[in-house]
């Protein structure tokens, strides 16, 4: 079994993985909030993640590896979405979680084991807040429950701050119903307009910190292995939830892990700069350039910067990601064989370099190391089990490519007979409109003295061919 080492935010040092049950990793992620399309920023924790739970399934066995990824489907941003909008919360939030599924899914994201979304724990949350109030860590008043920050004396451990500092420089809520101006809330009244449950202290909501505590402990229990998600999400969040679970009494979480953020071709992405995209935007088009781009040529991109790096999302990377995952498709089309690579172990190079605290992008230089080989089938073994197609995508994109080399063998035939008889005749218009629907399908046409050759190019498309 490949030892897995992993940097922890936590002792800010690279650890073995050693499960607490041997042979048998848990593993938490904090979801999407959802109100509206995931941004591309969301969308490289997602990914990052899925690469490390497919390590995990692939070293301990798929049956193994307990990841739960929840949705947060109370918040105020819903609230408010909904307010605008007229719509009733439940639609809003179903919509937009299968919205986050289908464009995960595209990315090759596989589905965590467990997705709770949180209006299903609220129980818990209360349980968990009642066990806070008698332990002294919180503390109820006019409707709303707080977290005692005093009372925990290892707050800011995880985030690496301390205390007075977070006061000195952070923007803290004085409230009325505050003892300190660093405590957090665990419960808030609902006015009846807006969701709310019936609890001890009135009807109302959680906290957002809350729900991942409550959650990873009903579906983990009290200690478990992996705590990941974005580095934007240490502090507060992460350091809060730290703070709920640990002053409850549980171990909580081992190792933690945070992906660095995401920029847009060397900026901040927002809004207002307008390089603000949405993963369904690079999918559709609506991103830099008009032009869809695949999720496996999106997920490539993605992997080719370490997780713990900033990473920066460029045109230019999507355009070469393409080429790349062109020639892989061609290198298997021409010389591989799907069938005997589904038999194909895993290569142990690229497990290695994953083991090694994730390094995506040493994976990836693997990766085409077994093109320039070439290995094909290799290659296609591994293309699966990185996660840019299934099985059964990549067979049909060989056979698409197959198919349309065959296309293009017919058509070379014939380009070369009409371009024969333009010779006598000087008539030129039918080979000028074959080669112009070739060049729209991508194709590459050359023509010289021995002949015609065709070559499908980047974004090939088969079905521009038809009807010629
Ligand atoms: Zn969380």
């Amino acid at each position: 079994m490949a030892d897995i080492t992993l940097k922890n935010s936590r002792t800010r040092s690279l650890e073995r993985l050693d499960p607490i049950v041997p042979g048998k990793v848990s593993m938490y992620l904090c979801g999407p909030t959802v109100y509206d399309r995931a941004h591309i920023g969301n969308a490289r924790s997602a990914v990052v993640f899925d690469q490390l739970f497919r390590l995990l399934r692939h070293v301990f066995g798929a049956e193994n590896v307990t990841f739960v990824r929840n949705f947060t489907d109370v918040d105020d941003k819903i609230n408010a979405r909904a307010a605008e909008t007229g719509r009733p919360i439940s639609d809003i939030t179903a919509e937009t979680s299968q919205w986050y599924l289908d464009d995960m899914g595209a990315l090759g994201v596989l589905e965590p084991t467990h997705m709770p979304r949180a209006t299903a724990y609220i129980a818990e949350m209360v349980t968990f807040i009642e066990d806070l109030i008698d332990k002294g860590h919180a503390y109820a008043k006019d409707g709303h429950v707080l977290f005692r920050v005093r009372s925990f004396a290892d707050y800011g451990k995880l985030s690496g701050r301390s205390v007075d500092d977070m006061i000195a420089g952070a923007r803290v809520e004085v409230a009325p119903y505050k003892e300190d101006p660093m405590d957090f809330v665990l419960w808030k009244p609902s006015a009846d307009d807006i969701p709310g449950w019936d609890s001890p202290w009135g009807r109302g909501r959680p906290g957002w910190h809350i729900e991942c505590s409550a959650m990873s402990h009903a579906i983990l229990g009290e200690e478990f292995d992996i705590h990941a998600g974005g580095s934007d999400l240490l502090f507060p969040h992460h350091e809060n939830e730290v703070a709920q679970s640990c002053a409850a009494g549980h171990p909580f979480a081992r190792i933690w892990l945070h992906n660095e953020m995401l920029q847009v071709e060397g900026k901040k992405m927002s809004k207002s700069l307008g390089n603000f995209f949405t993963v369904r935007d690079l999918l559709e088009g609506h991103g830099p350039g008009g032009k869809g781009i695949p999720g496996e040529v999106i997920r490539m991109v993605f992997l080719g910067t370490h997780y713990g790096k900033p990473m920066d999302w460029t045109a230019e990377k999507a355009v070469e990601a393409a080429f790349t995952l062109h020639g892989y498709i061609e290198t298997i089309a021409m010389m591989g064989d799907i069938e005997a690579a589904k038999s194909l172990d895993v290569d142990s190079e690229i497990v290695a370099a994953l083991a090694d605290d994730l390094n995506t992008h040493e994976a990836l230089v693997r990766l085409r190391r077994l093109r320039d080989q070439p290995d094909a089938n290799a290659l296609a073994r591994n293309l699966v089990f990185l996660g840019f197609f299934n099985w059964q995508q990549l067979e049909k994109q060989v056979e698409t490519y197959r198919d349309g080399v065959a296309r293009l063998s017919d058509l070379a035939a014939r380009l070369q007979e009409v371009r024969l008889k333009a010779m006598e005749t000087k008539d030129f218009s039918e080979v000028d409109r074959l080669k112009t629907r070739l060049v729209e399908a991508n194709v590459s046409v050359q023509m010289n003295k021995s002949g015609v050759n065709l070559r499908p190019e980047v974004d090939f498309d088969p079905s521009k061919l038809e009807d010629l």
